[in-house]
């Protein structure tokens, strides 16, 4: 066999290979191992590699010589954050509550795959709860960015990013919240795909915010992501707010009367996204380089980048933080000691609750567990959770609106560059900051991706990814992909 260099290939590559007898799933596995012998102990992508990842990739290998036709992902290793249930495996969601908890199910998502030959590698680590933006509240201490080891991956999807960025694995699940997958996606200088809310099933995801929430896939390349998206993605019995995307495509409504099929796109780069209460005048000059260079590449392409205006999106941050944590305490309050995983001593019934909870759980899940009751209780209803959704309606239907002038919305995905360890870790306020541009895309439910779009020089002559992001209407994945591709190349 000639030597392959893997770490240049992509998915349908790697199929051929694997399909023609070129490369076995075991090989392939090969490669992957000798990636995390080297580089994961400083990086920490995983809580913990399934000892049978190989009897996986060996059940493939017995099918291709056999002469069967393999699906896309048979043979390919990916890794799952541990947020996703998978059958008789252990999922903690990064937390002390669930360090001992074994999923009894698998997700919809995990069904899917395992149809179609996956490997599963690992499980990643991860925010507690998907709660953060640096994966430094995980209980089991924090992941590294891969290219620099004092920077964080982002989070809350830091592990699934940084494995499939150190190559620990072709491509990674995550679930995004307000950002969880493209913000890491951009520290890590890869492509994360939070889809359109209803077009992937939450059944076997552990919940955070139940109306925001969206599994999705963090790859090396666009295509890599649009093809274990679309493995992943459609209707579900186990989760009713799941659709059949074609009924319901806003893709199918021609724009302008043009064909929805839209070679030359019309981008539009919302003003608010650099005037946010003052807060972010301050962009990082190579988030900033990588914006100019994203929209230089596009105008060459053919497509027509302008400013447009999204009203409330200014508000983006705020009205995530309230919607999300209300939903988000009462997620959490199945955690109680009885039923899942943890449970502390006491006294009585209510000392149980209580010492399970205390000892259980992070700081940051009890902080969000107190703000989204608060935000949940008479007489601040009203004045918090009920104005957050009346904010959250008008984003939505500004969206509408501006969706008949463009094809796709631009805009950076993180205001910094990957930022140092413990920099941020003191600082809610700054931490939650960090999904400024995000939030809107999970609030509104649209589909949005982030990708590569360069390096930045930072001090010592260090070079760190900075990412771009792409949102479109509601179920046009295809143009996320499409637009996406055009980026990818001229990069
Ligand atoms: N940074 C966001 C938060 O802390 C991201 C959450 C997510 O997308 N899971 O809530």
């Amino acid at each position: 066999m000639t030597r392959i260099n893997l770490s240049d290939l992509t998915i349908k590559k790697v199929h051929e290979l694997l399909q023609n007898g070129d490369l076995s799933a075991r090989e392939l596995l090969e490669f992957y191992a000798e990636n995390i012998k080297k580089y994961e102990k400083d990086t920490h992508a995983f809580l913990e590699l399934f000892d049978d990842a190989y009897q996986q990739a060996g059940r493939v290998d017995k099918q291709i010589k056999s002469g069967k036709e393999i699906p896309l992902l048979a043979g390919i290793p990916l890794a799952v954050k541990d947020n996703i249930l998978i059958k008789n495996r252990k999922c903690s969601a990064g937390s002390r509550i669930l360090e001992n908890f074994t999923a009894p199910y698998d997700a919809a998502v995990i069904s899917k795959l395992k149809n179609e030959g996956v490997v599963f590698v690992g499980r990643t680590n991860m925010d507690e709860f998907a709660m953060g933006s640096s994966t430094e509240n995980s209980a089991f201490g924090p992941t590294k960015n891969p290219y620099d080891s004092t920077r964080v991956p982002g989070g809350s999807s830091g592990g699934s990013a940084a494995a499939v960025a150190r190559q620990f694995c072709l491509g990674a699940l995550g679930s995004d919240t307000g950002g969880s997958l493209r913000q890491p996606a951009a520290f890590c200088g890869v492509v994360g795909l939070k889809p359109t809310y209803g077009a992937v099933s939450r059944y076997g995801l552990i919940a955070l915010g139940s109306s925001l929430d969206q599994i999705g896939p963090l790859a090396k390349s666009v295509e890599d992501a649009e093809i274990i998206f679309n493995v992943i993605r459609g209707k579900d019995k186990m989760d009713s707010t799941t659709v059949d995307s074609k009924i319901v495509s806003l893709c199918e409504i021609p724009r302008s009367g043009k064909n929805s099929k839209i070679k030359n796109f019309t981008l539009g780069v919302p003003k608010e996204f650099f005037e946010m209460n003052g807060e972010n005048k301050e962009l990082d000059r190579g988030v900033v380089a990588a914006m100019e260079n994203s929209i230089a590449v596009l105008n060459k392409t053919g497509c027509v980048v302008k400013q447009i205006s999204l009203p409330a999106f200014e508000y983006a941050v705020e009205t995530y933080y309230i919607i999300m944590s209300a939903e988000a305490s009462s997620n959490l309050a199945r955690y109680d000691g009885i039923k899942y995983g943890f449970s502390a001593k006491g006294e009585n019934l209510l000392e149980v609750y209580m010492k399970s909870r205390e000892n259980g759980l992070g700081d940051e899940p009890r902080r969000r567990v107190l703000t989204g009751t608060y935000v949940l209780s008479a007489g601040y209803y009203d004045e918090y959770y009920g104005m957050a959704q009346n904010v959250r309606n008008f984003m939505r239907a500004a969206l509408v609106d501006k969706f008949k002038e463009v094809d796709v919305i631009l805009s950076p995905t993180t205001p910094t560059l990957p930022f140092k360890i413990g920099e941020k870790a003191d600082d809610p306020v700054a931490m939650y900051l960090s999904d400024i541009f995000d939030g809107g895309a999970n609030l509104t439910g649209i589909p949005a991706m982030s990708l590569p779009a360069g390096f930045a020089k930072v001090e010592n002559g260090k070079e760190l990814p900075a990412g771009v992001q792409l949102m479109a209407p509601w179920f046009c994945e295809e143009r996320l992909f499409e637009c996406g591709k055009l980026l990818e190349i001229s990069n």
